[in-house]
């Protein structure tokens, strides 16, 4: 894991941070065409996900977060722009490179969770662990302290349909957690949690971010998501319509 260094910025304008950004979107675009309409799903954004920072997409429903998200996590191909990691264009990369980068460096947080209906939450945050060859005993220290963070250490033998929506969408996090990721992009993490456990996600990406040094991406239409952002992107019809910097 990478030390950390805040960035709180003080200038007013949004400009981009001066220490190079982990993930970078420059100009990027994704046009979707459908029975021949085109939807403009993301317009020429520009943003930045530096170390230690966490950054919200925040817009209504439709607006392109989604598909902002996948787009950074090389889940989808660009039709304009460049998405950089570590200042490489991930269309450089082999899609052995981008699979190795997403096993080892990017815990994604699934909108719809895409968790493993016939397994249990452990066996469900072991996956990525087991993909990426992580030894057998350090796989185990990890699942267990992914489920205790996200507070489902009491539901780690419960199959799918055992837990409830909330929990499944804890799973997801701690899935995405638990290989210590360099980022976090998680797509309405708290969609499905009640306020107090919704706070105590926020509170638990806002510390891998201010305390361990990751880099946290969060989409959500939450008010309350702003409180634990260092850096907001409103997004309305798949462009970047302002930048707030928090500052301390
Ligand atoms: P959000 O996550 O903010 O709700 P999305 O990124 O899911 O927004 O969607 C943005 C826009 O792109 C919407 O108008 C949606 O209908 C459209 N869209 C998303 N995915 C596809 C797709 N695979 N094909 C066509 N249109 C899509
Ligand atoms: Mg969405």
């Amino acid at each position: 894991m990478v030390r950390y260094v805040v960035i709180k910025g003080g200038a007013a304008a949004p400009a981009l941070p001066a220490t190079p950004a982990l993930l970078e979107a420059r100009q990027l675009s994704c046009a979707f065409r459908l029975r021949g309409e085109v939807v403009d799903a993301v317009r020429a954004v520009d943003l930045a996900i530096s170390t230690g920072t966490c950054v919200l997409l925040r817009g209504p429903s439709g607006s392109g977060k989604t598909t902002l998200l996948n787009l950074l996590a090389g889940l989808q191909i660009p039709t304009g722009g460049s998405v950089h990691y570590r200042g490489r264009d991930l269309a450089g990369m082999s899609d052995a490179e981008i699979t190795q980068l997403r096993r080892t460096s990017i815990g994604y947080v699934f909108q719809a969770f895409a968790l493993v209906p016939a397994l249990t939450a452990e066996e469900n945050v072991d996956l990525p662990l087991r993909a990426a060859g992580t030894p057998t005993a350090r796989a185990r220290e990890l699942v267990a302290s992914a489920l205790q963070r996200v507070g489902l250490a009491g539901r780690a033998g419960h199959r799918l349909h055992e837990l409830s929506g909330g929990e499944q969408q804890r799973v997801a996090l701690a899935r995405a957690i638990a290989p210590e990721p360099e980022i976090i992009l998680a797509d309405e993490p708290t969609g499905e949690l009640d306020q107090q456990t919704g706070r105590a996600v926020f509170s638990l990406l806002r510390h891998l971010a201010a305390d361990i040094g990751v880099a946290v991406c969060i989409t959500s239409h939450d008010v309350a998501a702003a409180e634990y952002a260092d850096r907001v992107y409103a997004i309305r019809d798949g462009r970047v319509t302002a930048v707030e910097v928090v500052t301390a």
